[in-house]
């Protein structure tokens, strides 16, 4: 899940933040902020871009509500994550979110277990036992493990990341040949349109996590816009870093 940074609510001409009353008014600003993807599985998202209230606006009786029109409540996310998710109630210390934490570091992306043909999202290795059940809570909260077989089915996140998992090894071979050549900055460039078209970024950082100057092209926010730079160490190959270390509390 890649860590996200959508910055403060956009401006008006004269400098005041804009105010909507219709949220999905902020779509244009939101693509141009973060890109056309899913915030929670990071599927490209076509033609339907559905708005997400990351706090809900209608939760359960007793819990507060989200702001329905509020810029810092809006992200994309795709048909099943949003489904899965629904009016679900938010507390931030349950839950790794993409705009609280290194999101990339609690999850990984895997072949399951017990279905070849079925990528799904796991908690990483090495996680402590409070981040093993954080990392569980939010798979389970966006059915991020979900494998849809119906036939009527509507949640392809399982097949797309799985076509995604194959294409970022075929690439990867592709950038150690080219880099081989002498060719490393113009593949990297290559990488990044690539990872564009197919999302699931948890993959790309992972796969070339120790390929920098890919990592410094996925990381250009010209080519895709959004990615929380804090979550990396520019100083030191652009390795993963906690993005709460310097607030004190949630780290990761
Ligand atoms: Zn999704």
């Amino acid at each position: 899940m890649r860590p996200l940074d959508k910055g403060s609510c956009p401006t008006d001409e004269t400098g005041d933040p804009i105010s909507v009353h219709d949220y999905t008014l902020w779509r244009k600003r939101l693509i141009d902020r973060i890109g056309y993807y899913c915030a929670y599985c990071n599927m490209p998202l076509s033609h339907s871009l559905q708005m997400e209230h990351v706090v809900p606006k209608n939760p359960p009786a007793g819990y507060t509500s989200g702001n329905p029109l509020g810029w810092e409540n809006m992200l994309f996310a795709c048909g099943p994550c949003n489904n899965a998710k629904g009016n679900t109630p938010v507390d931030f210390n349950d839950y790794y979110f993409p705009e609280n934490n290194n999101t990339l570091l609690p999850f990984q992306i895997r072949i399951h277990p017990n279905h070849e043909d079925a990528a799904i999202v796991q908690k990483a290795e090495d996680l402590e036992l409070i981040q093993q059940s954080k990392a569980e809570n939010t798979i389970a909260l966006l059915g991020l493990a979900n494998i849809d077989r119906r036939n009527n089915i509507v949640d392809i996140r399982w097949l797309k990341r799985r076509d995604a998992l194959v294409a970022v090894e075929s690439a990867f071979t592709l950038y150690q040949v080219a880099k081989a050549a002498g060719h490393a900055h113009l593949a990297s460039l290559s990488m990044v349109q690539w990872a564009k078209g197919i999302g699931f970024f948890g993959l790309w950082f992972e796969k070339f996590r120790n390929e920098p100057e890919v990592m410094q092209a996925l990381l250009n926010p010209d080519i895709l816009p959004g990615t929380a730079q804090d979550c990396f160490d520019a100083a030191d190959g652009y390795k993963l870093q906690y993005r709460n270390l310097h607030r004190g509390i949630n780290p990761i």
